[in-house]
């Protein structure tokens, strides 16, 4: 592996060879935590996307597509396994790029992007196939194809781990690759191509394109040869993707934006409450896609939740990444930076009470770092309760009765996730099953099965990821039926 004390340079990674940068063609990458350069990344174009399809679509035609479930398997497996041996490494890598603490990439996004490896390799090696026998003597059999070349577009918030999981099943069901990093974090997928050939995976099948979403996205979004698209980011981009993608009547898979409710009725059990709502407020600088950014109290116990959460957070350690006590590093960009700043702006312009945070994390020299900042006073008309912030801010609001906050749980446009905490079951699943979103947890928050559905209702997202689902995705499903 690259030496990485202080980054390394991106380049694109097309047909099992990494293509040397021209530094015409190229752009600094930013270590958000420091402000400081650590590398350059290539910049891709039309010219580097047509390459890369090229070495897709011939590394799928040459055998990929054909190749016996138990080579893929052990590959998987390969992978899965570098990954963990590389963890170290690679976690210092995502930390650099992203901001995110080092005890977070080391301890959950590694070890899940691994994870998504072994899964598939186990899944893959066991799975069987449906059959439906008709009365009249005739038997069908449902068998699956891949696609031909898929295109991976993801985002800065957890790079390798969203990768891994699509990717995983991608080349599991025997399809090729050209993928492209979010421009902010491109060094893990870059690496990725590397640790993929050291498993055996034949050059072709994966292809690395680093660049700008506008050129490179949208050259993968159009073109001819690639038969779906999966992507994960902001709705609005989606939204461009589908469009883009029109032409040639692409597949879609969608992780879009959310704007989570937590819902924490008068009987839940507040120390756990708490406890959860730290992480699913502010983990990863709240830019989780997942994180619970609209917070419902029941009015009874809303002073007491207040005044814990408050002092709780204001605990949280904001500050050098690198650091095991570190509980909230830095955003991603300065743009992203503003952004979230202009927000919390907003939400006083709103009317909103700022109960702790508010602005830059005192003591920081250099770096993008904002305080976890919790808002109350504001209800469902202002922007700071409906749009999505994706920093460590959130909004908190009483309410009174089940079918009041189930209401302003759903009046929303997206629908990814939500948490109920009640210790009456009964309760939990009533609002559980009258809540639109793609994953509703009772008493936990971010307890993820791999193999049940993954996915986002409304414009968070299409389709669904995980076990059969991104299989599904990733195939041509057909009938083969027989008379006898
Ligand atoms: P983004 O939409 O800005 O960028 C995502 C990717 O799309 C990047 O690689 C970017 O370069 C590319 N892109 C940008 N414009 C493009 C275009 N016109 N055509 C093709 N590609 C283009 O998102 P982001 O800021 O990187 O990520 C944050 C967003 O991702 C949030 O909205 C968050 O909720 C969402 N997200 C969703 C999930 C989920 O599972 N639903 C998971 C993680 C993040």
């Amino acid at each position: 592996m690259v030496e990485i004390s202080k980054g390394f340079d991106c380049q694109h990674f097309i047909g099992g060879t990494y293509i040397p940068i021209q530094s015409e063609k190229s752009f600094e990458n930013i270590n958000p935590a420091t402000e400081e350069v650590i590398g350059r990344v290539a910049e891709g174009s039309q010219e580097e996307v047509d390459l890369a399809v090229e070495a897709a679509k011939n590394a799928f035609n040459n055998g990929w597509k054909n190749s016996k479930v138990s080579e893929r398997a052990a590959i998987l497996r390969k992978i899965g396994d570098l990954l963990l041996e590389k963890k170290e490494q690679l976690a210092m890598l995502e930390t650099m790029d992203t901001g995110k603490p080092l005890w977070l990439s080391t301890n959950v996004d590694i070890p899940r992007a691994a994870g998504s490896f072994h899964f598939y390799a186990n899944f893959i090696s066991t799975m069987g196939t449906d059959a439906y026998p008709m009365e009249v003597g005739a038997v069908n059999i449902v068998v699956r194809r891949p696609l031909g070349v898929v295109g991976m577009i993801n985002p800065w918030n957890l790079p390798l781990l969203l990768l891994c999981a699509k990717l995983a099943p991608c080349l599991a069901m025997g399809n090729t690759v050209v993928l492209k990093p979010a421009r902010w974090t491109p060094m893990t997928a870059t690496l990725l191509g590397q640790i993929c050939k050291e498993a055996g995976l034949p050059d072709g099948v994966i292809n690395v394109v680093n660049g700008n979403g506008r050129v490179v996205g949208e050259a993968l979004s159009a073109h001819p040869d690639i038969r779906a698209i999966a992507f994960t980011g902001e709705t609005s981009t989606g939204k461009s993707i589908m469009k883009a993608g029109a032409e040639s009547l692409k597949r879609f898979s969608f992780e879009l934006g959310g704007k989570n409710p937590n819902i924490i009725f008068e009987d839940c059990d507040l120390d756990t409450v708490i406890d959860t709502t730290l992480r699913s407020s502010f983990i990863n600088q709240g830019a989780v896609c997942l994180c619970g950014s609209r917070i419902y109290v029941q009015r009874s116990i809303y002073e007491e939740f207040m005044q814990r959460f408050v002092a709780r957070t204001k605990e949280q350690i904001v500050g050098d990444p690198m650091q095991p006590n570190t509980n909230i590093g830095a955003l991603i960009s300065k743009q992203h930076y503003e952004r979230v700043l202009e927000y919390i702006e907003l939400a006083r312009a709103e009317g909103g009470t700022i109960e702790t945070g508010g602005k830059r994390a005192e003591g920081q020299g250099k770096g993008y770092y904002v305080e976890p900042t919790i808002i109350s006073g504001l209800d469902k008309s202002c922007r700071v309760t409906n749009e999505e912030i994706f920093g460590p801010v959130v909004t908190v609001q009483p309410f009174d009765t089940e079918e009041e906050v189930i209401q302003y749980a759903n009046d929303t446009h997206y629908g990814l996730s939500a948490s109920v905490w009640t210790k009456d079951s009964s309760r939990g699943l009533r609002v559980a099953h009258q809540i639109e979103a793609g994953t509703t947890w009772v008493n936990t928050w971010f307890l993820r099965d791999p193999r049940t559905p993954y996915g986002g209702e409304k414009q968070s997202g299409i389709g669904r990821q995980g076990g059969m689902f991104s299989l599904d995705f990733y195939s041509e499903v057909s009938t083969i039926c027989v008379k006898y």
